[in-house]
């Protein structure tokens, strides 16, 4: 049997949920009947068919806003369109992410600004623009999917890991900040999880370092993480329903780690 989170109802939004674990978390919220603003980039015919699909199998309304996360005026429009739709706002999964892989004399300028722009400020605008509905509320419930990334490092992932350690900060601050609010801000930290951004670095690593693909799955990508297991999308979906339930109330300003062991080395 399903377990009930007690969270029909309410409703969400999930940046960059248009696929991987951003797609996942938003199912699995659906799926306990939270309404959804879906957002993130990908062929239009698609989203639209992915989000009808959801809404189908669910008890949930499934809307979709595109706002890019590079933009702080559509952020904002985002966040007012989670209230214009639904009259309130009541969790926030700050996901939406790439990566840039390449030695820092390398590293392109732009690529810089665009992965702190994606992950770090992004997760500032739309936390910005949720905390008074939220404070209004008097419950509110926000959780950035950080990485492993946001707490130990990688060679040639400058900017991936200083965004990520931006968030793990700014996850603390803003838990802190609100602790006495009913509002909640916590980090999720995956290990490697295989999803398109992944599939895309294994090609990376392999041109940066010189090695087949097979050989960077094996002795680079899950080299860090004990269990040699990629990290499955209800391993993140569990951790999430409980940080948005009533049984998160207490948890705030945390870390916390699904990485088969890989920060505990
Ligand atoms: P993904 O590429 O499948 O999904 C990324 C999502 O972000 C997509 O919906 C994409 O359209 C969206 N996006 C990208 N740029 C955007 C922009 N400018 N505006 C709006 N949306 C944008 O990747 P994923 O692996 O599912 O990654 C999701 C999050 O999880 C990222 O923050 C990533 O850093 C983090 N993460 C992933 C792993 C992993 O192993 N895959 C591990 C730890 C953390």
């Amino acid at each position: 049997m399903a377990i009930d989170y007690g969270i029909s109802g309410h409703v969400a939004v999930v940046t960059g949920s248009t696929s991987g674990i951003g797609q996942a978390l938003a199912a699995a919220l659906a799926e306990q009947g939270v309404n959804v603003i879906l957002n993130g980039f990908g062929d239009p015919a698609k989203i639209e068919a992915d989000r009808r699909d959801l809404q189908a199998r669910t008890n949930a309304a499934i809307r979709y806003h595109g706002a890019d996360m590079t933009k702080p005026d559509e952020i904002a429009d985002l966040i007012d369109y989670a209230v214009r739709e639904f009259g309130r706002l009541d969790i926030l999964v700050n996901n939406a992410g790439v990566q840039h892989v390449a030695p820092i004399e390398d590293f392109p300028p732009e690529k810089w600004d665009a992965l702190m722009a994606i992950i770090l400020s992004s997760t500032f605008h739309t936390t910005r623009a949720a905390v008074p509905i939220m404070k209004a509320q008097g419950r509110g419930r926000i959780v950035n999917v950080a990485s492993a990334h946001g707490l130990v490092a990688s060679p040639f992932k400058s900017a991936y890991v200083a965004a990520k350690f931006g968030v793990v900060g700014f996850t603390k601050a803003i838990g802190v900040e609100l602790a006495r609010t009913g509002v909640t801000c916590n980090a999720i930290c995956p290990g490697y999880v295989k999803t398109s951004l992944v599939e895309a670095q294994i090609g990376d690593q392999a041109r940066s370092r010189g090695i087949p693909e097979d050989r960077v799955v094996e002795e680079v990508i899950l080299a860090a993480q004990p269990n040699k297991t990629f990290v499955e999308y209800d391993h993140l979906a569990g951790l999430l329903l409980y940080l948005v339930s009533d049984m998160g109330a207490s948890a705030t300003g945390a870390a916390l780690s699904v990485d088969g062991g890989w920060t505990a080395t």
